[in-house]
């Protein structure tokens, strides 16, 4: 079977490699669609904290199962997708049921080889089965679940303002969440384009551009003065998340749910008053995924619209460098395998 690899950040290549071996728990999933997410290009620019190579890039997939003991409560046929987690068991955040965060998390095409290949081998505890979704659905289930988790973490009520930070496909999952928990939602970027997105596909009422508007006296504007009492970054950008600490309301919530390497600043005092909650919120759990997978079934969310642009597998490895690039306007790319 083809499988691509990451040689080294910039460098892919294609070689040829057997086919998986059903092994006792796993199942031999056939490969159908990979998203292509942040973590991915970022590995390739070799931009990726503690990212060993070489490595077999993808976790975000929809995939057809091929071969599985039948007693696991799949068949060959089943279209599922993957939670792409694997925790330890053992660790004190997985005997808390928080194996999101377990402390020796192997993430499937980050820590240990993943799915841009043909076949893969998964252990069947991982699937998670749609048979009434599309295979470019499923793929979009883990970019979303990484939204709900965030959330949930910030525990969004009724008719407050959240105001979400970077209009990527993680931050257009975090407002799809926030509204469907019942959140006013305001999103911000740099990039007009990504706003404009907001406004006609989400129809998120209030944007705003930081690269051009007042961020303050527009928040203010927007919220009677209130501001937001939950903050989400989603742009990993160390600025942002920064300068973001000024927008809560007194009282609110700031979720990081993008990552960067440097240092949190904020003046204590600016934190203090506001007896402000700052979390982190990394991946998500199989609840999350449950939850997204229910809201796509209902037509609550559609993320097949973020996808921007789409290639064969074999193309991979011509196209990818051009994603990276902001003026090729990717918002979601989709590989296609037949
Ligand atoms: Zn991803
Ligand atoms: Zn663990």
């Amino acid at each position: 079977m083809n499988v691509l690899i990451c040689q080294q950040p910039g460098q892919f290549e294609y070689v040829q490699q057997n086919k998986p071996v059903l092994q006792r728990g796993h199942a031999i999933l056939q490969v159908k669609r990979i998203g292509i997410c942040g973590t991915d290009l970022h590995a390739f620019e070799g931009t990726q904290p503690y990212f060993q190579y070489p490595r077999v890039l993808g976790h975000e997939l929809g995939c057809e199962v091929v071969e599985v003991d039948p007693s696991s409560g799949f068949v060959p046929g089943d279209k599922v997708t993957i939670v792409p987690y694997f925790a330890c068991g053992e660790c004190v955040a997985c005997r808390n049921e928080l194996p999101n965060c377990c402390a020796a998390i192997q993430v499937f095409g980050v820590h240990i080889d993943g799915g841009m290949k043909e076949f893969i081998s998964v252990p069947t505890k991982a699937l998670l089965k749609a048979n009434d979704m599309s295979f470019d659905e499923l793929a979009l289930v883990e970019p979303l679940a990484i939204g709900a988790h965030g959330i949930r973490r910030a525990a969004v009520q009724q008719g407050e303002f959240v105001l979400v930070i970077g209009a990527g496909p993680i931050g257009l999952g975090i407002m799809e969440f926030a509204r469907i928990a019942g959140g006013k939602v305001i999103a911000m970027d740099v990039n007009t384009t990504r706003l404009d997105f907001c406004k006609d596909k989400l129809a998120v009422k209030h944007t705003i551009n930081a690269a051009t508007e007042d961020v303050l006296q527009r928040l203010k504007e927007i919220t009677n003065g209130d501001m937001p009492t939950v903050v989400i970054d989603a742009t990993g950008n160390q600025k942002a998340i920064n300068a973001a600490f000024l927008y809560m309301a007194h009282g609110a919530r700031y979720v990081l749910v993008g990552l960067q390497k440097g240092n949190l600043e904020v003046a204590h005092p600016e934190f203090h008053k506001r007896e402000a909650t700052l979390m982190s919120s990394r991946n998500a759990t199989q609840e999350d995924f449950d939850h997204v997978m229910r809201c796509m079934q209902q037509k609550l969310v559609d993320p097949a619209t973020y996808i921007t642009h789409r290639v064969a597998f074999t193309d991979v490895k011509a196209q990818f460098e051009s994603w990276i690039n902001p003026a090729n306007g990717v918002i979601k790319a989709m590989v296609e395998l037949s």
